[in-house]
């Protein structure tokens, strides 16, 4: 039986399976996580993705982990939030976290960690991208363990008030 655990920390010091990177379409790097993800990881993680033909959003796309503690990056892209209806947000946004765990299991990855996605310079809202995680990854997730790796203390403080039950 899989597990979830919420932490506030850096994920590209994650120690197991894969991490999950919140990308964007293009797969060829970008700010906030992607750009953590691809500094830690070496050149070699953008050349391979540079070979993946992009990533439509809310789907997902695993390559090598390169220099990183982590076997495999899954690369996955959420929805930018003012473009979309918010029920349209909410499915975009399982569809990540679903789809990344379907290409965690194809690759026999138990242990997986995964960013806040969309809830930078996405936009999409703190809690509601939390609920949208926790619900999704405990739908989709059972026999993995799962570790929700959150960077901004704001985020932190806000899986305490609402979700204490999964935090470290
Ligand atoms: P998006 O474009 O999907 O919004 P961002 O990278 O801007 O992606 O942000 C997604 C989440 O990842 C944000 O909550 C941000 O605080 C967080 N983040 C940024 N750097 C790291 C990191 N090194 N480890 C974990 N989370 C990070």
């Amino acid at each position: 039986m899989g597990k979830i655990r919420i932490i506030s920390g850096d994920i590209t010091q994650f120690t197991g399976d894969a991490i999950v990177n919140a990308a964007n379409e293009s797969l060829l790097g970008g700010g906030g996580v992607d750009g953590a993800i691809h500094r830690a990881a070496g050149s070699g993680l953008l050349k391979e993705c540079a070979t993946l033909g992009g990533c439509r959003t809310g789907e997902a796309k695993i390559t090598g982990g390169y220099n990183l503690k982590a076997r495999f990056v899954i690369h996955t892209v959420g929805p930018v939030y003012y473009e979309h209806s918010p029920e349209e947000n909410r499915v975009l946004l399982q569809n990540c976290y679903k789809n990344s765990l379907e290409v965690a299991r194809k690759n026999e990855c138990h242990s997986v960690a995964f960013p806040l996605i969309s809830a930078g310079v996405y936009g999409y809202p703190k809690e509601e991208a939390l609920s949208v995680a926790i619900e999704t990854i405990r739908r989709y997730g059972e026999d993995i363990d799962a570790v929700l790796i959150l960077f901004d203390r704001g985020a932190y403080g806000i899986a305490r008030e609402k979700f204490i039950e999964f935090c470290d």
